[in-house]
């Protein structure tokens, strides 16, 4: 039964690199189905998944601003767009294998998705749907890892699990110093004053002020999304 797994909602964060993999493609098929196959089987215990979806795979406002008279705040609607286009895909790739599954935009395009209803959402989590939220935070400005914790906050999720392509946080680049380390736990403290990276400082600090535990694992592991979902020891646990 669901009381006997650590978390009854959760909140998934799924970068827009990761759903990349590395194929030639924005989107590598096999990975959204990996994703789907996996929530559907935790859906299936009655545990609560919202997902928010990034875009950095197709767009990222940051490193196109300035270029060819590109401001800051449009090229962030760009990149905002694009996580629509992530959210669309992973929601048909869902509802492909019978989850049922809504995507709520945090502006309105009425036509292809609902808008963000809070009240709405939670409603369809407690119904068994996933919830996947796109367009981040509707804010040029903000990345989706901050729509992460702003919308766990919102709909009282219990943890932020932000799936990447590495195992979680190390005290160095694993890329480029083979010795590094993986943390097994951090504490917020740890994560701001190390300047470790793993998420903005805007998103990192709204976790510590909500007391949301943050989960960093490798998504590209079988098994590790429903591992961390369950509660299951997994990469990184960043708490207080
Ligand atoms: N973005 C934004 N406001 C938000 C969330 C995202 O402006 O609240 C834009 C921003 O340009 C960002 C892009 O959308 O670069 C894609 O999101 P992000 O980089 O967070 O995606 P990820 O790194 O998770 O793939």
């Amino acid at each position: 039964s669901k009381a006997s797994y650590k978390w009854q909602r959760v909140l998934l964060k799924v970068s827009g690199e990761a759903l990349a993999g590395d194929g030639s493609q924005n989107i590598d098929p096999k990975i959204t189905m990996a994703i789907a196959r996996e929530v559907a089987s935790v859906t299936r215990l009655g545990i609560e998944v919202a997902l928010v979806v990034g875009g950095g795979n197709i767009f990222r406002g940051s490193s196109w601003a300035g270029s060819s008279g590109l401001d800051r705040s449009s090229a962030d609607y760009i990149g905002m767009l694009a996580t629509v286009m992530n959210a669309i895909f992973l929601q048909a790739t869902m509802e492909s294998i019978g989850i049922p599954t809504r995507v709520q935009t945090a502006f309105r395009m009425s036509e292809v998705a609902e808008p963000y209803i809070r009240r709405r959402a939670v409603r369809h989590l407690e119904k068994g749907r996933v919830v996947i939220f796109a367009a981040g935070t509707g804010n040029p400005f903000f990345t989706t890892d901050t729509a992460a914790a702003l919308r766990c906050a919102e709909i009282n999720a219990e943890v932020v699990l932000k799936a990447t392509n590495v195992d979680g946080v190390y005290d160095d680049d694993p890329k480029r110093n083979p010795q590094a380390r993986l943390h097994d736990t951090l504490t917020y403290h740890e994560v701001t004053s190390k300047d470790l990276s793993v998420m903005d400082m805007t998103a990192i600090t709204l976790c510590q002020e909500n007391n949301i535990p943050v989960v960093v694992f490798n998504l590209n592991k079988p098994g590790n999304i429903e591992k961390a979902i369950k509660g299951e020891r997994v990469g990184t646990l960043i708490g207080a």
